[in-house]
């Protein structure tokens, strides 16, 4: 058994484990470990936050400290967001001289991206589910935005489902309640999802700091990648990933955008806005014409009829595609070999298989790293940034 396979701290946290029965580790976050555990006295089934707050060579007691506080401060605001339908609900916590114990409902689908590809392969289902997913991140965000709380920290790995598929966000370690008007200036975040205001926070002491604007981006980052399995802004290098950040330069050239609507690209594209005064708030995201077409009205009635011609009409749609499809590129053994990625059936099925062979949807174009997307470098980031520019920082920026 490694030294992180341990149960941690036995004798300090008694009434934890009286409690619960941990088992297998499910997830790992940059200082905690998730687990299942089971109530002992009901049998039912949890996932457990251990925050190792033990000094270590990794940490400075300073470093300890601060961990410490902010892991109070993410219980705080799991306590003040309790109850939203869409937030993972914190069930109980405990605390011990070395570690925190903060026990979920726990989310057996695990991570969005993970199950969207694994499962969802029909583009029709696909469809649905995406813009019910988006929605409810929307929703989640305005319901932290209106009072005052930056999450700071969205991203696809944090972004679970329940067993009904309905997506609970978690990870509130970096989030954090600010009063009306209040501007944030720590560098905080995931590089790949992180705001242009919040790395020009970074560069500049006398910036005038961010606020619930960053959010917005993340989450026109997350739709963006979902869409076209790689995310809109990277580079191999850091430091040029952030200055295209910057610049907001990215597009919509890849293949799989061909498939998508216009109306989906002009949301993204004003979430993806570098001026936080110009982007689109969560209000103003929900309302956009992508969230009222094809509304599907869950509380209608139930109609054989209306079902039936939903069939035909489905039936009819999908041949007029089909014999369309089949007319402009027809697939021939030449067309295969000469760019099979073009062809949407064919660029399927190698999304597949390389889901298969890396265990993960997120595609590894020519200069990307695809564990990168999930690296959390918390107030670390101009550090990575020297150390990985070709130039001195100071010709850089
Ligand atoms: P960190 O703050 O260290 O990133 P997270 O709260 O994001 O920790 O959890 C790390 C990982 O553990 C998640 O990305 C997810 O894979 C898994 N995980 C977290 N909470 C749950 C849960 N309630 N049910 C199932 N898996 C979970
Ligand atoms: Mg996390």
């Amino acid at each position: 058994m490694t030294k992180e396979e341990e149960i941690p701290d036995w004798v300090g946290a008694q009434e934890f484990y009286d409690t619960y029965e941990p088992k297998e580790i499910l997830g790992r976050g940059v200082s905690s470990v998730v687990r299942r555990c089971v109530d002992k006295r009901t049998s039912q089934e949890y996932a457990v936050k251990i925050i190792d707050i033990t000094p270590s060579d990794k940490m400075t007691s300073q470093e300890i400290e601060e961990l410490r506080d902010s892991t109070v401060k993410e219980i705080d605001i799991l306590k003040k967001v309790f109850g939203q339908e869409n937030i993972i609900q914190l069930k109980d916590c405990y605390e011990s001289k070395a570690f925190f114990f903060l026990v979920f409902d726990l989310m057996r689908k695990g991570e969005l991206f993970d199950y969207l590809t694994e499962k969802v392969t029909l583009s029709f289902s696909f469809c649905v589910c995406y813009r019910k997913i988006m929605r409810a991140l929307l929703e989640v965000v305005h319901f932290l935005h209106d009072q005052n709380i930056v999450h700071r920290d969205l991203k696809p790995e944090n972004i679970l489902l329940d067993d009904q598929t309905n997506i609970k966000l978690t990870d509130f370690g970096f989030a954090v309640q600010i009063q009306s008007g209040q501007k944030l200036k720590e560098v905080c975040g995931t590089p790949v999802y992180l705001a242009p205001e919040i790395i020009q926070c970074s560069m500049d002491s006398g910036n005038e700091g961010y606020g619930t604007a960053v959010d917005i981006w993340s989450a026109g980052v997350i739709m963006y990648t979902l869409l076209a399995g790689s995310p809109p802004f990277w580079h191999r290098k850091q430091m040029l990933m952030l200055r295209m950040i910057l610049a907001g330069n990215y597009d919509f050239s890849s293949p799989e955008w061909d498939d998508r609507s216009d109306t989906v690209k002009d949301l993204i594209s004003r979430m993806l806005v570098v001026d936080p005064r110009q982007r689109y708030t969560a209000i103003d995201a929900l309302s956009h014409p992508f969230f009222s077409q094809y509304v599907v009205d869950e509380v209608r009635q139930f109609s054989p009829y209306r079902k039936f011609k939903v069939i035909c009409m489905t039936v009819l749609a999908s041949t007029r595609i089909y014999c369309n499809y089949r007319r402009a590129k027809p697939v021939t053994k030449e067309v295969i070999k000469s760019d099979p990625y073009a062809l949407k059936p064919v660029r399927k099925l190698i999304d597949a298989c390389a889901f298969k062979i890396y265990g993960h949807w997120v595609k590894k174009g020519q200069t990307q790293n695809r564990a990168a997307l999930f690296e959390n470098t918390p107030k670390a980031i101009l550090l990575s940034i020297a150390a990985e520019a070709d130039e001195p920082v100071h010709h850089i920026w």
